[in-house]
């Protein structure tokens, strides 16, 4: 069966008999085929469930008028703080699930361990992303920071020279001109 197929958006059964014509059904609800063709299976089912979830998010989405991310990093903090308390509660309901049936693999057990592997793997990205944000924004804050410093010793060493009004400015410009070389040249 193919999965990764697209549902008819006339909602008809993705289908077709022996003779290769297509089938005449409706496909389950979010489904691509119906249950004569699959529709049934716990794969198709599940991949519909998620795309109807999908749909509604998207809807409830355009409804509140969301375009854009205006600060990610927040953004980000939130997904993290949702993420790192989605494991920790996975991770409880695995450690009462293996006390309770010591070594008994139940389905259940493996459900939930499953569940939790992938949420470390949620919380792994989700705050690799974060620290690499909050460095890149760290490193750029550092750069504003020696820029600043930079022209506040040219302003005072060009003071100290005895430099004011006309000739400081002047002297900061050509302080600019020299910096613009160096860096073209660097
Ligand atoms: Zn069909």
């Amino acid at each position: 069966m193919k999965h990764r197929q697209e549902p008819d958006p006339s909602g008809r059964c993705l289908g077709t008999n022996r003779q290769g014509a297509r089938c005449q059904q409706r496909a389950i609800p979010g489904g691509t085929v119906c249950r004569y063709h699959g529709g049934a299976s716990p794969n198709a089912r599940r991949a519909a469930a998620e795309r109807l979830a999908k749909a509604r998010a998207r809807t409830a989405v355009g409804k509140l008028g969301i375009t854009e991310c205006e600060d990610p990093i927040a953004e980000l903090q939130k997904i993290a703080g949702e993420t790192v308390g989605i494991k920790d509660y996975l991770r409880s309901q695995v450690e009462l699930l293996t006390s309770i049936r010591y070594r008994a693999e139940t389905e259940q057990t493996r459900a939930e361990l499953t569940c939790y592997l992938a949420s470390l793997r949620d919380c792994t990205a989700v705050l690799t992303s974060l620290a690499r944000l909050n460095l890149d924004e760290r490193s750029v804050r550092i750069k504003e920071a020696q820029a600043s410093m930079i022209r506040t010793a040219v302003d005072r060493a060009l003071r100290e020279a005895g430099l004011e009004g006309e000739p400081l400015e002047r002297g900061r410009q050509a302080v600019g001109r020299h910096l613009k070389v160096i860096k073209s040249t660097a």
